[in-house]
C-alpha cells in the first residue's frame, strides 16, 4: 500500500491522522478505550500520538491477558490482535496502515516502535523457554503429518499426507516439503509457523520478502527464526497441531496436524508423499477470493471459467496450458513425490534474496535500471520469464537473489538424496550437498549430480 493512496482513502473515511500534532512530552497515551493511560511497560516517542495502537500495548507483556479464542481454542499473533467470535483476527487494514504512519518517523531500529518493544519481551519469553524442550529423542523419530488448507469447501479440500522426520529444522520443512508439497512456488512469499498455544510465531530469517515489508503487521508484528527449531520442539504427540500461515497479503492458512509418530527403530528419516486430495492452491491469488470461487466452481460454465481464469494467472500456474477439464480434485502422490524430492536435492532457499516480480518497463529497457539490486557476498540473481498463457512473449520475470556459492549449514537442511535432517556429510567433490549416508550420496550420484558437481571424482 502507498502511503499516499493510504492517506487518500483514510481522508475518505473522514478519519484524520493526528501525526502532525504537537509532540507530547506526557508518557501517557490515549488507550481505544478512551482512558488517558500511563503504559506499564512500553516507552512512546514524543512524536507517536499513538491514535490507532491496540490497547494491549498499554498492558506489561510480562503479564498481559493474550487475545484468546474460545471458538478456535487458539491464540494466534502472539495474543497481541483482538479476535472475532470465529476466531479471526479482527484485523482493520486502514488501522494497521494508519498506525503504521503515524508512527513510522518517530522510531528507529535501535529505538523500536511500542509493538516491537513489546513483541521483543515475547519472543524472548519463547527463547527461553524453548531451550527447555527436549527433542533428543522426537528428533530420531518419523512423524506422520496431516496437512490441509483450513476454510476450504468440503467439496474442494486440499490436503496432504506424508512422513518426515521430527528432526527437520521449520525452515527446512517449509522450503523444502511445504511448498513442492502443495505446489506453491519456493521462496516467493514469507511465511509463519504459529504456536497455538501461546500465539508464538517462527518465520523466515532476514526475509525480504514482499509480503513481510508490507503485511507483517498484521500478523503479529515480528517473529523468531525459524532455523533453529524443529517439527520435534512444537509437535510432541498424536493429535498436536501446528499453524503455517503463507503469503501475509493472500493469507493462506495451513493446518499441520500429527497423525503419528514411529519409534526410533522405525524411523528413516526419509521424507515420503502419502496421500492427498485437491490440486495445489493458486499462489499469488488471496486465499478468500480461492475459496469463494470454489464455492461456485461447479454451479454453471461460466462460474467454472471464471476460477480457470484465475488458476491459470497465477504464479503457480504461469505457462501451463488453459485446460476447460483441469479436475480440481486431481492429486498424484507420484507428481508431488517428485516435487518434493527436487526441493530436496537443491540447496535451501535463501530468504534473504526472496523471489519478486518485475514487469520490464519497455521492451529492450536497460535491465541494470530497471533491477537495482543489492545483492550479498555469493549472491547473484537468477532471472527466469514467467511465459503467458496466452503464448505471447513474456514480460513478467520473478527473481531471486540466490547464493550460488553458499553451502548449506549442515545444521538445517536435509540429504539431498532422501531429505533426513540425520547424520548430514558434505560432498567430498564440491561440498555443496549433503547425505546422511553412502547410499544416499550413490542414488543421488547416479540421479544426475555427477554432472553438477565440480570435484568431479566419481563415487
Ligand atoms: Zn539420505
Ligand atoms: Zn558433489
Amino acid at each position: 500500500m502507498m502511503d499516499a493512496e493510504l492517506a487518500r482513502m483514510m481522508g475518505a473515511l473522514g478519519r484524520p491522522s493526528r501525526a502532525a500534532a504537537a509532540p507530547s512530552t506526557d508518557p501517557r497515551r490515549t488507550t481505544p478505550k478512551g482512558e488517558l493511560k500511563m503504559p506499564k511497560f512500553v516507552k512512546f516517542h514524543p512524536e507517536d500520538p499513538a491514535t490507532l495502537l491496540n490497547e494491549v500495548f498499554w498492558e506489561d507483556p510480562n503479564d498481559f491477558e493474550p487475545y484468546h479464542s474460545d471458538f478456535t481454542g487458539r491464540t494466534i499473533y502472539w495474543g497481541t490482535v483482538p479476535m472475532r467470535e470465529n476466531g479471526h483476527a479482527d484485523i482493520n487494514p486502514w488501522e494497521f496502515g494508519g498506525r503504521t504512519m503515524e508512527s513510522q518517523q518517530a522510531y528507529t531500529k535501535d529505538s523500536p516502535r511500542p509493538e516491537i518493544q513489546f513483541i521483543n519481551v515475547l519472543m524472548e519469553k519463547k527463547k527461553a523457554a524453548m531451550k527447555e524442550v527436549d527433542i533428543s529423542e522426537l528428533s530420531k523419530r518419523d512423524y506422520t503429518l496431516d496437512i490441509h488448507v483450513e476454510y476450504m469447501p468440503e467439496t474442494k479440500k486440499i490436503e496432504r499426507k506424508i512422513r518426515v522426520s521430527g528432526g527437520l529444522s521449520l525452515a527446512v520443512f517449509s522450503d523444502k516439503v511445504m511448498k513442492p508439497l502443495f505446489g506453491l512456488v519456493r521462496n516467493l512469499h514469507a511465511h509463519i509457523f504459529q504456536d497455538f498455544s501461546d500465539g508464538s510465531q517462527f518465520g523466515p530469517r532476514d526475509s525480504n520478502a514482499i509480503d513481510v515489508i508490507h503485511h507483517l503487521d498484521k500478523t503479529g508484528y515480528a517473529y523468531i527464526p525459524d532455523d533453529e527449531y524443529t517439527l520435534a520442539h512444537f509437535l510432541r504427540k498424536p493429535g498436536d497441531e501446528l499453524g503455517y500461515l503463507y503469503d501475509f497479503g493472500d493469507n493462506w492458512h495451513f493446518l499441520i496436524k500429527v497423525a503419528e509418530i514411529a519409534p526410533v527403530e522405525e524411523s528413516t528419516g526419509k521424507v515420503v508423499v502419502l496421500g492427498g486430495t485437491g490440486a495445489h492452491p493458486p499462489d499469488g491469488v488471496a486465499s478468500w477470493r480461492w475459496i469463494d470461487l470454489m464455492q461456485k466452481v461447479d454451479a454453471s460454465a461460466k462460474d467454472r471459467k471464471a476460477a480457470l481464469d484465475v488458476l491459470y494467472e497465477s504464479s503457480g500456474y504461469a505457462g501451463q496450458r488453459w485446460d476447460p477439464h483441469f479436475d480440481f480434485a486431481e492429486f498424484s502422490v507420484p507428481a508431488t513425490q517428485r516435487a518434493v524430492a527436487a526441493a530436496v536435492a537443491s540447496k535451501l532457499s535463501v530468504p534473504g534474496g526472496a523471489k519478486h516480480f518485475s514487469a520490464l518497463l519497455a521492451a529492450g529497457a536497460d535491465d541494470a535500471l530497471v533491477y537495482p539490486s543489492t545483492l550479498k557476498k555469493g549472491q547473484r540473481l537468477v532471472r527466469t520469464p514467467v511465459p503467458r498463457a496466452d503464448g505471447a512473449p513474456a514480460r513478467v520475470f520473478m527473481e531471486e537473489g540466490v547464493a550460488q556459492e553458499r553451502r548449506d549449514n549442515p545444521a538445517n537442511t536435509a540429504c539431498a538424496n532422501c531429505g533426513s535432517p540425520h547424520g548430514l556429510k558434505a560432498c567430498s567433490g564440491c561440498k555443496q550437498r549433503y547425505y546422511c549416508s553412502r547410499s544416499c550420496q550413490r542414488a543421488n550420484w547416479a540421479q544426475g549430480h555427477k554432472k553438477v558437481c565440480t570435484g568431479g571424482k566419481s563415487k
